[in-house]
């Protein structure tokens, strides 16, 4: 089914949901790990979860098979990442074509970034620039088939000049047939929502779901927020300074303040979470939780092996 009518129907009915992203893991182990913690986060009800398509199209083949393993064996909505880094047109149609295959109607259609080693993006010969074209090929090749997610950046994107050309080509993309924009992380949350607002002031009408990534370690939070973040409120690094080498508090702080994000965007009328929960289960749990957004219910539901691990074995 196609996320966007999965989310339009919760609008309508006022409800609110997340969404669940995780990435593919280096080793074996690390595979099998992810599919019992799909399993187990599922417990949670998400409206979909999404993999990403490993910088400069490393992943792409366990990208595709974790996608098709999660949509076909788990009962969950996947949404397929896809970058335009190393791929040719016949690339991008090969994995577009696997992903229906497996019965996905949801890509993230994204341009990617420059291959290791270059400074600037420049598409591969045959490929494409910019992610617009990308959803103008899904399009073109595809149809209605897909609901297609594109990235945007309530900071902007480190390339564009400013937010105003950015936004600019943010619209370029939902005019080209995107469904839905998920945002980049940020940590300042009117950033987000002045950014929503700029949106719908030149008439971007598509659902904006939010990118929250949990603080889950000192070292990770630093890292992430220097590449994808302009803007910390300084209340962060105060807060963090003390207890920075002290991982537990760092985590419960990251809990604290998702909750307290959330609140705020929640507050301010966004209808979802999508939540980046770096494969990792209790910081994501531990917000909804203190959201009130996971019914009592589903928090009793006892631990289960790993169906779709059995299912996928059979
Ligand atoms: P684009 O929308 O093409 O934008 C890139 C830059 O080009 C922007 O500065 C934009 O303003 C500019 N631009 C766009 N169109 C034009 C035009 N016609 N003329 C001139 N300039 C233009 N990366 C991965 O490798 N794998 C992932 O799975 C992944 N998932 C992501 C998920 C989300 C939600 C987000 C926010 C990012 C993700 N990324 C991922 C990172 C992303 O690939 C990079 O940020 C990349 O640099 C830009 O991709 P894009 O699709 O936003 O590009």
């Amino acid at each position: 089914m196609k996320v966007i009518d999965k989310i339009n129907a919760k609008i309508d009915k006022n409800e609110t949901f997340y969404s669940f992203e995780y990435f593919p893991p280096k080793t074996t182990a690390g595979v099998t790990n992810l599919y019992s913690r799909i399993d187990a986060m599922a417990q949670m009800d998400p409206l979909f979860c999404d993999m990403t398509w490993g910088a400069g199209g490393s992943t792409d083949k366990l990208t595709l098979e974790i996608s098709a393993n999660v949509q076909k064996f788990s009962g969950l909505e996947m949404v397929m990442h896809l970058t335009c880094t190393n791929m040719s047109r016949g690339s991008i149609k090969n994995a577009l074509d696997a992903a229906k295959d497996a019965g996905i109607q949801n890509i993230l259609a994204l341009r990617g970034d420059p291959p290791r080693g270059m400074a600037e993006f420049k598409e591969c010969e045959g490929g494409f620039s910019y992610a617009v074209d990308l959803v103008k090929f899904i399009r073109k090749e595809f149809g209605d088939y897909f609901c297609i997610a594109v990235a945007g950046y309530p900071e902007g994107h480190p390339d564009s000049k400013n937010l105003e050309q950015d936004l600019i080509h943010l619209k370029e993309k939902v005019v080209a047939g995107a469904d839905l924009i998920v945002s980049q992380l940020f940590y300042d949350t009117s950033i987000f929502i002045e950014f929503v607002k700029r949106c719908r002031a030149i008439g971007i009408t598509c659902p904006i779901l939010p990118g929250i990534m949990p603080i889950q370690s000192y070292m990770g939070f630093t890292r992430m927020s220097s590449m994808c973040c302009k803007s910390i409120p300084s209340e962060i690094h105060e807060a963090l300074a003390p207890i920075k080498d002290n991982d537990e508090a760092v985590k419960d702080y990251g809990v604290q303040l998702g909750i307290k994000m959330c609140k705020e965007l929640l507050d301010a009328g966004v209808p979802g979470l999508h939540m980046y929960t770096l494969n990792l289960e209790r910081s994501t749990r531990l917000i909804l939780e203190g959201l009130d957004l996971i019914s009592p219910a589903r928090r009793e539901l006892p631990w289960r092996p790993s169906t779709m691990l059995k299912k996928r074995q059979a």
